[in-house]
């Protein structure tokens, strides 16, 4: 399968970028990871929007209209099965190593397709640790180093995700949001500086609300989470994972619950319609 890279299609061993581009040097850039499900980038509108923010966060504008996009992702979707497309703009290259953005500057643009890995549908372990991230976490930027240490430090610790916590409360994950269930009710945390917008966290929400279940958006406290009923993390490749031990114990039975039964239900159902279309 080919890679895209700055309006070429190329093999991935051939796809090649400057020792001075700025995504390289100091991770100046943002990516997009979008699930493509029988050959259809899913909630792709979303991706794109959310994209366009983390441009504009970073002070860059969209090198690529909405068809471009459109267009390339077709090319690089390779078959009916599930996959994802991961996308990154970087600043581009200078001439040198300056902090600074120079004025005059052409964006890399990168584009490629990979299958995704398969869902552990019987629950993960998770630990929490302390949220060591900027204070800019709703940009998608590639600069991603305390989420890589994070991760690693759980997987050092037998889990598969961090649940980070910042003044107190529980933020997201690692590399996805985090609801829990208290009282019945499906919780996360509110948009904002200290989060992801995450598009599955939206949709989500937006199914949890049409199929009458209670949600709020709230901050969580850290004694909430670890006395939750339910804890889920959600993203785009892994959707709604139930975490079935936080910290060396049990969440709720140990179990997947009832309610992520229900949301798990209601998601797949979502996704096939879409297929069926
Ligand atoms: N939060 C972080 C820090 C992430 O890296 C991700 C995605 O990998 C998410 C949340 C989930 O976002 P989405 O549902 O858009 O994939």
């Amino acid at each position: 399968a080919l890679v895209y890279l700055n309006g070429e299609y190329l093999p991935l061993d051939q796809a090649k970028v400057s020792v001075l581009d700025r995504g390289f040097l100091f991770g100046d850039g943002v990516y997009e990871v979008i699930p493509v499900y029988g050959g259809q980038p899913f909630r792709l509108q979303e991706h794109l929007r959310r994209l366009g923010q983390s441009l504009a966060g970073i002070r860059m504008a969209q090198p690529l209209s909405d068809g471009e996009w459109a267009a390339i992702f077709e090319r690089l979707i390779d078959g009916p099965g599930d996959q994802y497309i991961y996308l990154q703009v970087t600043r581009g290259a200078a001439d040198k190593r300056d902090h600074a953005i120079p004025a005059q500057i052409t964006p890399t643009v990168f584009a490629m397709g990979s299958p995704i890995a398969p869902i552990p549908l019987d629950g993960i372990r998770a630990v929490t640790l302390d949220d060591i991230r900027w204070q800019c976490c709703h940009i998608k930027a590639t600069t991603l180093l305390a989420n890589v240490l994070l991760r690693q430090d759980a997987v050092e610790r037998g889990a598969a995700e961090a649940i980070l916590v910042r003044d107190g409360c529980a933020t997201e994950g690692a590399a996805s949001n985090l609801f829990i269930v208290q009282d019945g009710s499906v919780i996360t945390p509110p948009k904002g500086h200290a989060i992801l917008p995450g598009i599955t966290r939206d949709l989500v929400l937006e199914l949890a609300q049409q199929h009458g279940l209670a949600t709020e958006e709230r901050r969580i406290r850290l004694e909430e989470l670890q006395k939750a009923e339910e804890i889920w993390l959600t993203s785009s490749t892994r959707e709604v994972l139930a975490v079935t031990e936080l910290d060396g114990a049990k969440v709720g039975d140990g179990q997947p619950g009832p309610v992520w039964r229900r949301i798990q239900e209601i998601y797949q159902a979502y996704k096939q319609g879409l297929r069926e279309g």
